[in-house]
C-alpha cells in the first residue's frame, strides 16, 4: 500500500494547492525511485545514489526556496514539506539536498559575487555541480569559533591551511564553502576540487547516515584569489545564518523519518499476531502508537506555525533552535519506539525504523547539537549566557 501520510488534525487543509503539489511530487519520487535503493547503500558504507542527482534538479530540490539562477523559488513551507518527505526516504537523501540548498547554494546567493552566483548557482541547482559546507574541525564542533583552519592574504591571493572533519559530500564536491579564522575575523572561501594542496578522504565505519558521503578536508597551503572569498560574508555569524536555513529544514525533515517509523509499525503491528490476536489489539502496544501518533501532530504543527512565520520574514533564530531542537527529539523517540514494537524483525534492514532511529542520532548531533539549542533557548530565556 502507498504511503499516504500522517494527517490527523487535517493539516492538509491549511496548505495551498502548490505546497501539496510539491509535498506529493517529492512523496511519489521517494517512494518509487529512492527507497528501492536505499537497502543496497546502506549497506555499502558512505554511498549515495548518484544517479538520482539530476532528477532531484529536475523535481527543483536544489536550493528550492531560492529565487533566480534556475532554482524552484517555493516558500519556506513548501521548502519544508520537501525536506519532510526526502528524510521519510532517509536522513542522507535529506541532507544530500539540505547541504547543497542551504549550506552552500544559500551563502553563495546571499554574500557571493555577481561573478561567483553565476558561475556556481545555475550548475548547482542544476545538480551539474555539487558542493559541501566546511565548518567543523577535528577538534572544534558546536564550538565553531575556536577553528584552527587560518587564511593569510597576500595581496590578491588567500593561502588557507586547516583540517575540517565530518563534511558531507566532501569528496563529491566540486566546490567547498571553506570558513577559515583571517585577521579579519572568521571569512569564506570557495576551493575548487583539484586545487593544489585540498586534499579529500572519507570517513568509514558510519552506523549512521551510512548512505551518504562523510569526509575530511585537509588544506594545505591552498592559495585561492580574493575572487574567491565570499564577499558578504563576515564572521561566523554569516556561516550560523547558514546553519539556520539547514536546521529549518532539518525541524521538517524529522516529521518525515517519524511519520516512515510511525506507518510502519502501525502496518507491522495489525499483522503481527501475538498470544492469538494482532499485536495491535493490545493495549500495551495502543498506548505506544496513541503517544506516537500525539508526538508526530504537535510537531507538524511546531514546524507550519515556523514555516508561516518565516514566510512573513518574522522568524527569529531561536524559533528555529526550538524546532529543530523537539522535532528531532521526537522523531528518534517515535524511531525507538517503532523499533521496540517491531521486536527482532525491527533490527533489520528490511524495515525502516532502526535506519532512522540510526540516522536520527546525527540528526540529534549536527547542525547545533541538542544541548546547544538547550542553551541558546536558556540564554533566551534568561538573558544569561551557558555557553
Ligand atoms: C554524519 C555527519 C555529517 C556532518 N556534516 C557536516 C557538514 O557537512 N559540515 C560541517 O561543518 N559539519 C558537519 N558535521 C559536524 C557536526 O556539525 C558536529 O559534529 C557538531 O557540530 C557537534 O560537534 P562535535 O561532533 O565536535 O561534538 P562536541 O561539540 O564535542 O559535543 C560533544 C557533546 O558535548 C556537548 N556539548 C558541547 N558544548 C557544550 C557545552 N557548552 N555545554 C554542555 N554540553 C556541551 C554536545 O551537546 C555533545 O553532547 C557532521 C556531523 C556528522 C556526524
Amino acid at each position: 500500500m502507498a504511503f499516504e501520510g500522517v494527517d490527523f488534525l487535517r493539516l492538509d487543509e491549511l496548505l495551498s494547492e502548490e505546497e501539496r503539489l510539491a509535498r506529493d511530487s517529492v512523496r511519489e519520487f521517494v517512494s518509487r525511485e529512492f527507497l528501492p535503493r536505499i537497502q543496497e547503500h546502506i549497506r555499502r558504507d558512505g554511498s549515495f545514489p548518484m544517479e538520482l542527482v539530476p532528477r532531484m534538479a529536475e523535481l527543483g530540490l536544489f536550493g528550492a526556496n531560492l529565487h533566480g539562477f534556475g532554482c524552484a523559488g517555493m516558500n519556506n513551507v513548501a521548502y519544508g514539506l520537501v525536506m519532510q518527505e526526502l528524510e521519510r526516504g532517509d536522513s542522507g537523501l535529506r541532507s544530500f539536498a539540505s547541504v547543497q540548498g542551504s549550506l552552500v547554494m544559500y551563502p553563495i546567493h546571499t554574500w557571493g559575487s555577481d561573478a561567483q552566483k553565476e558561475r556556481w548557482l545555475p550548475a548547482l541547482a542544476a545538480g551539474r555541480a555539487i558542493g559541501c559546507f566546511g565548518l567543523t574541525e577535528p577538534d572544534f564542533g558546536s564550538h565553531a569559533g575556536g577553528m584552527l583552519t587560518k587564511a593569510v592574504r597576500h595581496g590578491d591571493r588567500w593561502v588557507l591551511n586547516g583540517t575540517k572533519r565530518w563534511i558531507t559530500n566532501g569528496s563529491l564536491a566540486d566546490v567547498a564553502v571553506v570558513w577559515a579564522r583571517t585577521q579579519d575575523g572568521i571569512l569564506g572561501f570557495l576551493v575548487e576540487k583539484g586545487t593544489p594542496g585540498f586534499e579529500t578522504s572519507d570517513i568509514k565505519g558510519k552506523f549512521s547516515l551510512r548512505a551518504s558521503i562523510t569526509s575530511e578536508l585537509a588544506l594545505q597551503d591552498v592559495e585561492v584569489a580574493e575572487s574567491d572569498r565570499l564577499p558578504g560574508a563576515e564572521g561566523l555569524a554569516a556561516a550560523l545564518g547558514c546553519l539556520n536555513q539547514a536546521r529549518y529544514g532539518i525541524a521538517w525533515g524529522a516529521i518525515g523519518a517519524a511519520m516512515a517509523c510511525y506507518d510502519e509499525a502501525v502496518r507491522y503491528c495489525r499483522d503481527r499476531v501475538v498470544q492469538g490476536g494482532p499485536l495491535a489489539g493490545k493495549q500495551l502496544t495502543q498506548e505506544k502508537l496513541v503517544g506516537m501518533l500525539a508526538e508526530l501532530t504537535k510537531a507538524q504543527l511546531l514546524a507550519l506555525r515556523v514555516g508561516r512565520i518565516k514566510d512573513e520574514g518574522r522568524l527569529h533564530h531561536t524559533m528555529v533552535s526550538l524546532a529543530k531542537r523537539e522535532n528531532v527529539d521526537m522523531a528518534l523517540r517515535i524511531a525507538r519506539t517503532a523499533r521496540d514494537l517491531l521486536g527482532a524483525n525491527g533490527i533489520v534492514d528490511d524495515y525502516q525504523a532502526m535506519r532512522h532511529m540510526l540516522n536520527l542520532e546525527t540528526v540529534r548531533t549536527y547542525e547545533g547539537t541538542h544541548d546547544v539549542h538547550t542553551l541558546i533557548l536558556g540564554k533566551h530565556i534568561t538573558g544569561l549566557a551557558a555557553i
